[in-house]
């Protein structure tokens, strides 16, 4: 099989989805490999390194010719236009680009997006929202600290005692825990909400506090347990009395990360304006639901905003700030879903009655699968 990485072309996209370590297993099984020269660069992965590999290295069109394209991000506009009929895609394809699905089923290819597979323990070395959520919510941190005035960890020195700084993380999935993680090992206070109550312990035991808003009807209490493990849209009565004691926390912050999201929605709006008035002037707030609209509607997607004092940092791709580890997770996941549609001999297999599979088709030979 003649697989190909092309270069990532979306502005800010520094990832690859192939890495040396993936292309020399993919090759000892059998496979030709063809990298867009400059593909990994961003990712300090050089063509020198891709060939080392056993990699060819060619021009855009060579990339694209190949039967099996290994992708980051979806197809541009003009990307599709090098698609050809017959080919089979593998990417973040966005599930819920209607759009962009609409694209790919008219160049006439095969394409997995690997942000639907299902959140099951059999998915899990394939699950490409958390290794790069897992990214996120470190880098969110990391760019936080960097921003803030002040340190993050208690200090007693001789010229006086500095204050840990107080971090609220707000939505506790993959990328909520690793945020509390990695604050927490700069040795900030950390409280965290999330709609879902399981979630407490795992908050809890890593040191942080979490906070709690007890359901009061049966509604509440089933919106929580949401669907397949995702959040659903909970109640405006538990909203609003989660926004009362988040308010609290918040005008005590010094940095507040905002995780939260709901599948195919908008992201809900758990800091207001005013709680943002709130806030003591120097602290930050960064957004990760910012490319959903973001968790407080003062967040612009892509910038950092000064709004009341306070800094709103809207980033929309932290993993592509974390280029080389990014890929290096990313392309095991590719390379593990790959063992599901590779057929030994060579060809590649469309097997339905693998969940997974399944679950990630968008579109088979130009038709369309799933409407987003
Ligand atoms: P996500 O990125 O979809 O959402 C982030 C968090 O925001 C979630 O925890 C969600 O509950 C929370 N949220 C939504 N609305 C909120 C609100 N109004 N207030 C506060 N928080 C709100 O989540 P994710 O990180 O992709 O994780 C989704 C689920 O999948 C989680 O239950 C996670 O534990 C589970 N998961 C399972 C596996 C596996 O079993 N293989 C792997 C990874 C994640």
């Amino acid at each position: 099989m003649l697989i190909g990485v092309p270069s990532e072309t979306v502005v800010g996209e520094t990832r690859v989805a192939a890495t040396p370590e993936t292309v020399r297993k993919l090759r000892a099984s059998g496979h030709v490999l063809r990298v867009q020269s400059g593909a990994g660069l961003a990712a300090s992965v050089t063509d020198e390194a891709f060939a080392m590999a056993g990699a060819e290295i060619s021009d855009a069109a060579g990339a694209w010719a190949a039967d099996l394209l290994l992708k980051v991000r979806g197809p541009t506009a003009s990307e599709c236009a090098q698609l050809h009929s017959g080919a089979t895609l593998v990417g973040m394809l966005n599930p819920f680009d209607s759009t962009g699905l609409q694209r790919l089923a008219v160049a006439g290819v095969t394409a997995y997006a690997l942000e639907a597979a299902p959140r099951t323990t059999r998915a899990q070395s394939m699950d490409v929202l958390s290794s790069q959520a897992n990214i996120a919510g470190y880098k969110a941190v990391m760019l936080a600290a960097n921003a803030y005035q002040r340190f993050f960890p208690m200090l007693m020195t001789a010229a006086g005692t500095v204050k840990a700084a107080r971090v609220v993380v707000l939505g506790v999935g993959v990328a909520g825990l690793q945020a509390i993680a990695t604050a927490r090992r700069l040795g900030a206070v950390i409280e965290a909400s999330d709609v879902r109550p399981g979630v407490k312990e795992q908050v809890e035991s890593l040191g942080a506090r979490f906070i709690d808003v007890p359901f009061e009807t049966a509604e509440e209490r089933e919106a929580a347990e949401g669907v397949g493990g995702y959040a659903r849209p909970m109640p405006a009565s538990w909203l609003e009395r989660q926004r009362a004691e988040v308010a609290k926390r918040v005008a005590q912050a010094d940095v507040v990360i905002t995780t939260a999201l709901i599948p195919g929605r908008a992201a809900p709006v758990l800091v207001t304006p005013e709680m943002v008035q709130s806030m003591k002037p120097g602290s930050v707030i960064v957004d990760l639901a910012a490319a959903q609209g973001g968790n407080c509607p003062l967040t612009i997607a892509d910038q950092q905003v000064m709004q009341h004092g306070v800094l709103l940092i809207g980033a929309t791709n932290l993993p592509a700030l974390v280029a080389a580890d990014a890929s290096a997770l990313y392309a095991r996941n590719v390379l593990e879903f790959l063992k599901l549609i590779l057929m030994p001999e060579g060809g590649l297999h469309v097997d339905l009655e693998d969940d997974i599979v399944a679950a990630c088709l968008m579109a088979h030979q130009g038709e369309l699968r799933r409407s987003a």
